[in-house]
């Protein structure tokens, strides 16, 4: 095999420190554990900032702010009438979950489906995120899914917004299912109907749909948020959010901003990647940043032609199994760490993430010319508190003579006045503000209020803790299915974690549809039981303690043990589903409906 082909079978692995290895000299520990200090000290600087947890967003994007939640993208769209009718199996959103889904339904002849989308097409985040320099962190040879079926070969390593959008629309075509599809649509209301045994589902359309089956696929950072910032509302120039993004006013080439000041507000992943192209485009760049992402190394290029040639189908799948049995562990590596003590593990552990980290450090020294620019731009906390970055532009756009760095040191923008943002006594006048100020944060049913059996409302029966079995399934909801949800498995590679999801679902319609059944629920035992095993593997880490705030650790706030996402391994998770499939009886009830319905 090519070097080059070699390269491309390797799976990403992005979190791979082999901290068994005493090849070289390390520095004492006193310098791992005052880097260490300096952590907590930021963490606390940030905390004591702000409201606790979410408090300091708001993702009520109504009066005022309804501006930064208009879809930009979806103008195109007919007006159509209000439909009453049945289908069998409802999909809420149309990105990924359900496309992956779908195309697992359709394989087990489910020909009746309907996905209702909030977007004028599919594509979930891949339709939203469309701002200049979009693309995807994750290997495209493993994010994009269903390449076995639909014999497609991302054109890099790792794709460009754009391309995964169409792909999005290619699976759409291949598994029919535009037919029944309704967009600019958002569900309202999703409202168990005990005598006819279906959800009833409404939308803001006016709409009101019956369906046997309903899949909340709706995504895990969907709904744009605003950082509470005074004065918001009273800026005079233009303003949108990242996931708004507004070429009328930009231009298709951003070439409306040569003669613009331009300020954006966050430096998380979105920002990262919009930046380089604001920094090339704007006569002028202000980045507000609160707490620096960390930029590591992009290795991107095109795919091998030579490579792609060579594909049979499956290999997909093979790579997907190659990558849920994790790296190979040579036997010596295995068997020092099997000699080490928990402490001992824990602390070459973080030792090494520390190294990374340092690593990260440098490069940010060696690359941005100005040195209170570098030192700024130098994340405080372990590897993994964020969402690691990939770039090779954004660090050089600091050392564009047309870019600043707004530093808050932790605090953030507090305060905009109709010219702009204002900070430590200084008015940033820009003409254009971008808020690159994230998502709210797995939230089931978002627009929509989700009612079982006994009108109990999904977000009352999770006001004393969320109960799921597998993050999938909740009590009292029968034929419902979560995806993307807490107390489910989280991935770098979220289409992993929806594959399993989609084909755990199709599954069990199919069971339904195969055994004269017409629902199933899940019982209060294999909820209890699930809810203790999310428990059990939390805590593992400290990372929630530890942290730098963000929304990989409720913004540093305390939560529930069972308020997470599941800790276990992929493989794990997906040993639990199989095992749940294998015996049905075991964790669900059935009702026997014998009319049955359309499909
Ligand atoms: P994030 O939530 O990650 O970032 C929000 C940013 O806003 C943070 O930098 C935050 O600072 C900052 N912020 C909040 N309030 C203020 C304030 N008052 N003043 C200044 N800054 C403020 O959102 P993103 O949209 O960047 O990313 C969301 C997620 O989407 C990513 O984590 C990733 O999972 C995914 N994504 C993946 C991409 C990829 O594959 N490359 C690209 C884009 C997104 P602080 O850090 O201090 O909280």
């Amino acid at each position: 095999m090519g070097v080059m082909a070699d390269k491309q079978e390797k799976p990403q692995n992005i979190f791979n420190f082999d901290y068994t290895r005493d090849g070289r000299e390390r520095p004492p520990q006193d310098y791992y554990e005052q880097i260490k200090e300096k952590f907590a000290s930021e963490r606390e600087l940030r905390l004591g900032y702000r409201p606790p947890g979410t408090e300091n967003y708001t993702s009520d994007l109504t009066g005022d702010l309804a501006k930064y939640a208009v879809d930009p993208y979806g103008q195109e769209l007919e007006d159509r009438e209000a439909l009453n009718d049945e289908v069998e199996v409802l999909f809420i959103g149309g990105g990924f979950s359900a496309l992956l889904t779908s195309a697992r339904l359709r394989e087990k002849g489910v020909e009746s489906i309907r996905i209702v989308e909030r977007g004028a097409d599919v594509g979930g985040t891949w339709y939203w995120n469309r701002y200049p320099g979009v693309a995807c962190d994750v290997v495209a040879y493993d994010y994009l899914p269903l390449l076995d079926e639909t014999g497609y070969v991302p054109t890099r390593h790792y794709a460009g917004g754009q391309e995964i959008y169409e792909y999005c629309k290619m699976i759409a075509e291949r598994f029919n299912l535009y037919d029944l599809a309704v967009f600019g649509t958002t569900v309202t209301s999703t409202i168990w109907d005990a005598e006819s045994e279906t959800w009833k589902v409404e939308t803001d359309q006016g709409d009101t749909i019956k369906a046997r089956f309903v899949v909340c696929a709706n995504g895990t950072l969907s709904k744009p948020r605003l950082a509470k910032i005074d004065g918001v509302e009273s800026f005079g120039g233009y303003s949108f959010h990242t996931s708004r993004w507004d070429y009328e006013y930009t231009g298709a080439e951003l070439e409306n901003l040569k003669d613009k000041r331009v300020g954006i507000i966050g430096t998380g992943a979105s920002a990262v990647q919009a930046i380089p192209e604001l920094g090339k485009a704007a006569k002028e760049l202000y980045i507000f940043q609160r707490t620096p992402s960390s930029i590591d190394v992009r290795d991107d290029w095109e795919t091998d032609p030579e490579w792609a040639s060579t594909l049979e189908p499956g290999w997909q799948a093979a790579r997907r199994t190659r990558a849920i049995e994790g790296p190979q562990i040579s036997d010596s590596v295995r068997a020092r760490r099997e000699a080490m003590s928990r402490e001992e593990k824990v602390q070459r552990q973080e030792n090494a993430n520390i190294d990374a980290m340092m690593r990260i450090h440098n490069r940010i020294d060696e690359v941005v010319e100005d040195p209170e620019t570098a030192e700024s731009l130098k994340p405080w906390y372990m590897l993994m508190c964020k969402r690691p970055c990939f770039h090779n532009e954004y660090l050089p756009t600091f050392n564009r003579p047309n870019v600043t760095l707004v530093d808050t040191k932790g605090q953030g923008i507090t305060q905009i006045n109709e010219s702009g943002p204002e900070f430590d006594g200084v008015q940033y006048e820009v003409d254009v503000l971008i808020y690159a100020t994230g998502f709210e944060v797995q939230q089931t049913g978002i627009y929509n209020q989700i009612i079982g059996e006994g009108g109990v409302d999904l977000n009352a029966k999770y006001s004393n803790g969320i109960r799921t079995l597998l993050g999938i399934h909740s009590q009292g909801y029968p034929n419902l299915f979560i995806m993307g949800g807490y107390q489910a498995f989280f991935a770098f590679n979220l289409t992993d974690v929806l594959n399993s999801q989609g084909e755990h679902i199709a599954d069990c319609i199919d069971f339904v549809r195969q055994n004269d059944i017409h629902s199933l629920d899940c019982t209060h035992d294999a909820e209890e039981r699930w809810v203790q095993e999310v428990i059990d593997h939390r805590g593992k880490t400290s990372r929630n303690r530890d942290c730098t705030p963000g929304y990989y650790n409720f913004e540093g706030a305390d939560n529930r043990r069972q308020d997470g996402n599941y800790n276990g391994t992929m493989k794990q998770y997906l040993g639990h589903m199989s095992e749940i499939r294998e015996n049905m009886a075991d964790h669900f009830v059935f009702t026997h409906r014998h009319e049955a319905l359309q499909s």
